[in-house]
């Protein structure tokens, strides 16, 4: 085997097996930096991602803010290793897991990986359940295959975690099918199937989208409370920045496949600085003004095939200036953590 596949193969092991604990030197469990993806099709290339970069810390829950289309999802299965390479393809970039880069892992490496140190929860978990196998089986089927636990123990383990999750009355559950569950019952056993390795990370991709007001918010202090219980990183995605603003620590804005602005929870929405997260803000709808229309931002967001030249929000943008169709503004910090990417910061504002 040469240098580099020993050096591969130990560092897939230390991920595998769990001995490369905590976070990488730097304090950051995951690293993104100019990740770029885009997707080959018959009519031409598709730019998904335009060279993002975020970080996560153990124990963080770290808000990715976007409307449909934007590039959260594209993210979510990137680091998850689940994107169709043909017809995406990485152009460039890195995601380092512990100062591993996931991206050099070997196919059976990485799915190693998934489950056991970075877990995903999805939108709609009646998607990815399987109809016709008992609940108990899916669990314990991961259990068995990532932890080696034989089946007695890995039942009694399931029943532990559905209790986690708030599913009491375990033993049931477990005997029965998903048709049977609720739609949040079914987002609950979603989570505890995939906190049952205990991964270090989550990503949570828009966990609460399908269910209704309250279901809400008992996924939401749910995560809270693992994030707490587990000292799990968590990447929560939503299109909704209100439900990002009840768990984030930190928040990213992205927009046609690059963030645009990323801070401090509190930070990003007490001192937005860039224009298209000011007009996401006053899309929030408000119950102090009801009757008043809510403000929405004009347009859509541009498919990947015909991203603007430029800065790719500069056809929406109330502050835009010839430079916008012309310069992709660069990222710049402008305080301790905060960053955007905008030719105009600081020389103007949208007013409410
Ligand atoms: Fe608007 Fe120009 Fe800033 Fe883009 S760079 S957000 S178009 S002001």
């Amino acid at each position: 085997m040469s240098v580099e596949g020993i050096v591969k193969a130990d560092t897939a092991d230390r991920l595998v097996n769990g001995s490369a604990a905590g976070e990488s030197g730097n304090g950051r469990l995951l690293e993104i930096r100019d990740l770029d993806v885009s997707f080959e099709l018959a009519r031409g290339a598709a730019r998904a991602l335009r060279g993002i970069d975020l970080d996560l810390h153990a124990a963080e829950i770290h808000g990715l803010v976007g409307e449909s289309g934007s590039g959260k999802t594209v993210t979510s299965t990137c680091i998850m290793g689940l994107l169709p390479v043909p017809p995406a393809r990485i152009n460039r970039g890195r995601i380092l897991y512990r100062g591993t880069d996931l991206l050099e892992l070997s196919e059976p490496d990485r799915r190693r990986t998934r489950g056991r140190e970075i877990s995903i929860v999805f939108q709609e978990p009646a998607k990815y359940l399987n109809p016709s196998l008992k609940i108990g089986e899916q669990i314990t089927e991961m259990l068995g295959l990532h932890m080696g636990m034989e089946r007695n123990r890995a039942m009694e383990r399931a029943g532990e975690l559905l209790e986690l999750v708030g599913l009491p009355n375990s033993r049931r559950i477990l005997s029965g099918y998903p048709h049977e569950l609720s739609g949040g019952m079914k987002q609950r056993m979603m989570i505890a199937m995939a906190i049952s390795c205990d991964p270090s990370m989550l990503i949570a991709d828009e966990p609460t989208t399908a269910l209704d007001v309250t279901l809400q918010l008992q996924i939401l202090n749910l995560i809270l409370k693992l994030r707490e219980q587990f000292s799990m990183g968590v990447l929560f995605i939503s299109h909704d920045l209100a439900v990002v603003h009840e768990v984030s620590d930190r928040v990213s804005v992205i927009y046609a496949g690059k963030i645009v602005e990323s801070a401090a929870r509190d930070r990003l929405f007490n001192e937005p600085l860039h224009p298209y997260t000011q007009l996401l803000l006053l899309s929030i709808p408000d119950a102090q003004k009801r009757g008043q229309r809510l403000k929405t931002i004009p347009g859509r967001v541009p498919d990947a095939e015909h991203t603007p030249a430029g800065c790719a929000f500069h056809p929406r943008c109330p502050l835009a200036e010839d430079i916008c169709a012309r310069e992709i503004p660069p990222t710049t910090e402008h305080a301790a953590g905060h960053t955007a990417a905008c030719h105009m910061i600081g020389k103007k504002w949208i007013s409410s």
